[in-house]
């Protein structure tokens, strides 16, 4: 029994919103459930229970690093996306004090932005690139931004809002001629599409398992060899005196099940994936006054971001969820605040549009049928809402009076 008043599941629920999190896979439970039961060990006691979770959290290591080309020693443990930013960005700002300039873009996680401004107020100066219609950084500007006394750059790999896929690799190249670091936020695109830490060539790479079918509270960070970034926390000598705090050796262990299970599946869940998504977004345009929002092309392979016009993203959501659709609008953690989402603002598009936005993130485990309902309950319920709509009265009257 639950000690949760948890409300009776509902018989369909169609999860679209794995952008946020996604469910943690049946392989993957299995795969933990012994570490949290009769192994329960700390990884770090000398008798042979201690030594069995050890073993567990080396071979996942081991496992991970080969998912993402990396070397064992290069890949840390922490406790998802959002710590592995901070440890990043803190860490690379303090071990250069000489230099006091970053560059990073107006389009990151709150994760990276919000590390950004705490550092802001040490002494960092940070330049924040925009980005063109589709979200992509220019890698010009990228190259022009870089200066005497920048000492590292934090850009996304893939956007959690709208999909956009970054020019990662050559942004890299960029910083290793001026000796700057480079780090990426590529908790979106592990696990979703491919992730070579050596042909990327970045310094610093964070990744999350919740966001690839792994359990929530765990992540970790590529740290290239030879960069001696500063530990995150202090404590024990875990994670070779880095990362301070007993290992969650289940979460762990389904991590690396989920890494290595999504890195053999990729390509065939992609080809699926993409299929629905583009069948999705090409309905959903049908919609009059709507738009896609990322790069058509380049993009996440489940990520389908709108905006249609006259109506609340918010309004949106929560019919859709009446409904059992589960999907988002701008991010999570913008959500609450009427501040419409900085990504879409950043696409240069208006406060009031932005505020229309829909985002429907699908995985593998989506159908087509469920895709097909979405498609049917988004069209019924954007109509409903712009008759009702005062917003969308005044366009239509705009329109027809030749200003549309
Ligand atoms: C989800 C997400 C994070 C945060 O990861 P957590 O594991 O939830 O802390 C950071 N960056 C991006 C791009 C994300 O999508």
């Amino acid at each position: 029994m639950s000690d949760f008043n948890l409300q009776p599941a509902k018989d369909k629920i169609i999860y679209a919103d794995n952008a946020a999190t996604t469910s943690v896979a049946p392989a993957v439970l299995e795969s933990m459930l012994p570490f949290l039961t009769k192994r329960f060990g700390n990884a770090s006691s000398i008798y042979s229970l201690g030594v069995q979770s050890r073993e567990a959290v080396e071979k996942s290591r081991n496992t991970i690093a080969r998912c993402l080309n990396a070397e064992p020693s290069e890949i840390y443990f922490t406790s998802g996306g959002t710590e592995s930013d901070n440890w990043a960005i803190r860490s690379a700002f303090k071990i250069n004090l000489n230099k006091k300039h970053a560059v990073s873009s107006k389009i990151e996680h709150h994760a990276v932005l919000h590390s950004f401004k705490a550092l802001e107020k040490e002494g960092l100066r940070v330049s924040y690139l925009g980005v063109d219609s589709n979200g992509l950084v220019d890698v010009k500007e990228f190259s022009q931004t870089v200066r005497e006394d920048t000492s590292f750059a934090s850009i996304m790999m893939a956007n959690n809002e709208i999909g956009t896929i970054e020019p990662v690799k050559e942004l890299s190249v960029i910083c290793k001629e001026h000796g700057v670091l480079f780090h990426t936020d590529a908790v979106q695109a592990v696990g979703h599409v491919k992730v070579d830490v050596k042909e990327l060539g970045v310094d610093m790479l964070s990744f999350s398992a919740h966001k690839f079918h792994g359990p929530k509270g765990i992540g970790g960070i590529f740290i290239r060899k030879g960069i001696n970034l500063l530990p995150f926390m202090e404590g024990g000598a875990q994670e070779n005196k880095m990362r301070a705090g007993t290992e969650n050796v289940a979460g762990i262990v389904g991590m690396a099940k989920a890494l290595e299970i999504a890195t053999q599946n990729m390509t065939s869940n992609n080809k699926k994936v993409t299929q629905m998504r583009n069948h999705l977004i090409k309905s959903l345009l049908g919609i009059d006054r709507s738009r896609l929002n990322g790069d058509p092309v380049i993009r996440l392979p489940g990520n389908a971001n709108f905006c249609f016009e006259g109506i609340e993203g918010e309004s949106l959501i929560l019919n859709l969820d009446l409904n059992g659709i589960c999907a988002s609008s701008g991010s999570a953690c913008t959500s609450g605040s009427l501040e419409p989402s900085h990504v879409l603002l950043a696409l240069g598009i208006s406060h009031s549009v932005a505020h229309g936005s829909l985002r429907i993130t699908l995985c593998e485990e989506n159908t087509l049928q469920e895709v097909n309902f979405i498609i049917q309950k988004v069209k019924e319920t954007v109509e409903k809402l712009r008759l009702m709509s005062p917003v969308w009265e005044k366009i239509k009257t705009m329109e027809s009076a030749g200003f549309g």
